[in-house]
């Protein structure tokens, strides 16, 4: 399987340098060139298989001949060994028709394990015998750090920089990051927003001498084989609610737009999928997008569902790309002028083609903490605010087709203060990590400078 540039100006590469290399080096993202294909009775058989047997399935329609399938579904089966639930993504049921997918019995209690573990695991499958240890600088909206150090921490061939937005994060999403006490980890406060960090990263990509200093890689949504993990739970939870025999949705708390694009995937990967729906909290860019066609950067609002708190959604550049029919010098044109001016205006053909899959709903902070409340009223399941930004999105899309899956991102007890203020009930910390706030922190603080964020990953690289 080789792997294009969204803005065409990179060579085509295999799946190992797609990975590795996270960006291209022409500053678009990498997608497959043509979308393998998971036959309907295939997609039948998923029910009655492990996790990380539909896992091994779908990751190895990317990897093709590049990874062993053996070892592939070994990588998988420890991966998904790490989360503390048999089923690795339960569903549960919230009403007749409305199920939740539980993403968060990972080791960090958010979505984000369900990619990182696998990812984690293919890092060293690749790097080993290539003789490299590469720097992964990545950027924290609160969750990927997290699940980044837990992935990574202790692997020989991989050293860690995670960046986080100071202040904009909870203490126990930040407690995942800077509690790890192995040497390969650093993690840095930055004085600034997530897509500030955001933006550190992207230009430290464009550093070709960086870039080969410290051997650069990524982990952000960015990285193809993130989202092709992701796209094998919209596989198991279709699969578990009768596909593909009947459609099902999908509604998608949303703000890099990787969880909903790897729906997209999926649906390009033969999942019959009736329409997915792209929640959004105060940062309302994709939803936006959606309802007028203008993708138009606002100004970053804080919110208590900060993983979200994004104005500049980059996988977004993937969707537009298939959106247009696979324009790459249109993307480029587009995405540079988005980097100048904050806007895109996307063509009424290409609308048409987003709209027929996605639909964009934006909720307010008042409607999520109705929603925690009024979830655990009438359920008695107590969600955290991410999802709460889904649930109550769906409940204002109008009927969707089939089955609705919600997808549940993040354990309540990462956000404990706002989750026991919209409910009166205080979430407890599953077993395995209850000690979290006892254990000792290191982290460095930063300006949101790209020059002096490059000179410390330099100086941790020791190049
Ligand atoms: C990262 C994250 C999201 C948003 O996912 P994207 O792939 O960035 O759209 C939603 N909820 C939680 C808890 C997250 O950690």
């Amino acid at each position: 399987m080789r792997y294009v540039s969204t803005r065409g100006a990179s060579p085509a590469v295999g799946f190992v340098d797609a990975v590795l290399g996270g960006l291209a080096p022409d500053g678009g993202l990498y997608v497959p060139r043509t979308w393998p294909q998971i036959s309907p009775a295939e997609i039948a058989g998923f029910a009655d298989k492990s996790y990380a047997e539909v896992a091994a399935r779908v990751i190895g329609a990317f990897a093709g001949d590049e990874i062993d399938a053996a070892d592939l579904l070994d990588m998988c089966r420890e991966a998904y060994a790490t989360f503390t639930h048999d089923a690795v993504v339960p569903l549960t049921q919230l009403e007749p028709g409305v199920f939740l997918a539980e993403l968060f019995h990972g080791p960090s209690l958010a979505f984000k394990d369900v990619a990182m573990q696998i990812l984690a695991r293919l890092y060293d499958h690749m790097l080993s015998g290539q003789g490299r240890t590469q720097t992964i600088l990545c950027a924290t909206s609160g969750d990927t750090g997290g699940a980044a150090v837990e992935a990574f921490r202790g692997r020989r061939a991989v050293r860690v920089v995670a960046l986080f937005p100071e202040g904009r994060i909870s203490e126990v999403q930040r407690r995942f990051m800077t509690t790890a006490t192995e040497p390969n980890i650093a993690c840095v406060a930055v004085k600034g927003s997530f897509d500030d960090c955001q933006a550190i990263v992207k230009n430290a990509f464009q550093d070709a001498v960086l870039r080969q200093a410290v051997d650069l890689s990524g982990v952000n949504s960015i990285n193809f084989a993130r989202i092709a993990a992701q796209a094998v739970y919209y596989f198991t939870t279709a699969a578990a609610l009768g596909a593909p025999g009947r459609k099902v949705s999908f509604c998608v708390p949303s703000g890099n737009f990787g969880d909903a694009f790897a729906g997209y995937v999926a649906h390009r990967m033969g999942l019959p999928i009736g329409e997915i729906v792209v929640a959004t909290n105060a940062n309302d860019i994709l939803a936006r997008t959606f309802q007028t066609g203008r993708y138009a950067r606002g100004k970053v609002e804080p919110t208590i569902s900060p993983a979200m708190d994004i104005q500049s959604a980059s996988n977004f550049e993937r969707l537009y790309f298939e959106s247009t029919g696979r324009e790459p010098v249109e993307t480029a044109r587009a995405f540079a002028a988005f980097a100048e001016a904050g806007v895109i205006d996307v063509a009424p053909q290409t609308l048409a083609s987003m709209r027929a899959l996605f639909r964009g709903v934006a909720v307010s902070e008042a409607q999520t903490r109705r929603t925690i409340l009024a979830t655990l009223n009438q359920t008695g399941e107590l969600i955290d605010p991410h999802t709460a930004v889904a649930v109550a999105a769906l409940s204002r899309a109008d009927i969707l087709t089939g089955p609705v899956v919600v997808m549940a991102t993040a354990h309540p007890a990462k956000f404990p203060r706002d989750v026991a203020e919209a409910s009166g009930v205080t979430p407890q910390l599953p077993r395995g990590v209850a000690d979290l706030a006892g254990r000792p922190e290191r982290f460095d603080r930063l300006p949101a400078e790209a020059e002096s964020i490059k000179a410390y990953v330099r100086a941790f690289a020791g190049a």
